[in-house]
């Protein structure tokens, strides 16, 4: 038993030294992958909740690496915010996922189709924020309002005047500034009258909860609390993981604005945006 068990932990053993191997890899080859144009971002619609409409997509990165194939962000975005490259590598995202917004709004004839872009806590911190984010808006013509910026809410607990200052300065450019995974950070509510949100990114584990009828009781009350917080601080309320049209129903019943999930459509290629027609997916 005892040999048993000591090889079960050199197998463990073995298998973290791989991670640990395969992270210090990643983290070593962001910087070439960047500039050999390795990224990729797949775009999810964001759609009006009351009639399925698209209001906008939100860009998610991917990295096509040469020898592990498709990596999702959750691979190599805590690699890059480590090293600093999530400052160049965020840039490029904001650069391109603008570049294609103001496409879509081209090829529409001027349809107000809007984009939101995460943001990283180091992009946060970073002194040319201000400045990059409006030579991007400027460079390809998008107005600043149909620009969205996702900052989740753990990386505006407890932040200082300092901090929130560039997000003030984007907000008073006309720039959305969404919470994103709300309600996992544990904030103050109060002290959302501070930040200079408009929106409301109610985090997957709140929604999951309308996934089956009937729906949890506790998660329809606490989807119900905040919305109605949100709304007399007149911010928008999207909600993130809609699976389920009995979901998307539920939420849109509660009053919430805007939804994102698999109901509506997965991530994917640009041009499939406004291809989509999303108007069998209303609840
Ligand atoms: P997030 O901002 O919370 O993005 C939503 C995640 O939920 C995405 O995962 C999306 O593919 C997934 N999702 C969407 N609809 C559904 C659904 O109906 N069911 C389920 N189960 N999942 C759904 P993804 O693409 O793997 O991204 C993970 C996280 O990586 C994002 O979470 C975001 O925090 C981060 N991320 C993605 N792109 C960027 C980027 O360009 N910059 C930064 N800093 N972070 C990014
Ligand atoms: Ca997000
Ligand atoms: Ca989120
Ligand atoms: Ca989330």
């Amino acid at each position: 038993a005892k040999a048993a068990g000591g090889n079960r932990f050199e197998f463990a053993d073995a298998e973290a030294d791989a991670r640990a191997i395969t992270r210090h890899g990643l983290t070593n080859a962001l910087p070439a992958a960047l500039e050999r144009g390795e990224f990729f971002i797949e775009y999810q619609p964001l759609v009006h909740l009351h009639d399925g409409s698209v209001h906008g997509a939100e860009a998610l990165v991917r990295w096509s690496h040469p020898q592990y194939g498709v990596l999702g962000p959750d691979r190599f975005i805590p690699l890059a915010e480590r090293t600093g490259l999530i400052v160049p590598l965020g840039r490029w995202v904001l650069e391109e996922a603008v570049r294609q917004a103001r496409n879509w709004q081209r090829q529409h004839g001027g349809s107000a189709l809007r984009i939101n872009v995460n943001l990283s806590p180091t992009q946060l911190h970073h002194p040319g924020l201000v400045a990059d984010t409006v030579a991007v808006l400027e460079n390809s013509g998008l107005a600043p309002g149909a620009l969205c910026l996702e900052v989740t809410e753990s990386a505006l607990i407890g932040a200082d005047d300092e901090l929130l200052e560039p997000l003030r300065r984007l907000a008073a450019l006309g720039v959305d500034i969404a919470l994103d995974d709300f309600g996992t950070g544990y904030s103050n509510l109060a002290n959302l009258r501070r930040l200079p949100v408009s929106v409301l990114k109610l985090d997957r584990s709140f929604t999951k909860g309308m996934q089956q009828q009937p729906a949890n009781p506790v998660d329809v009350k606490i989807v119900e609390g905040i919305v109605a917080l949100a709304h007399s601080l007149e911010l928008a309320v999207t909600v993130e993981g809609v699976e389920t049209g009995a979901q998307a129903a539920q939420l849109r019943d509660l009053g919430c604005d805007t939804a994102q999930g698999w109901y509506y459509a997965r991530p994917g290629a640009p041009d499939r945006i406004h291809t989509l027609s999303l108007s069998d997916a209303v609840p």
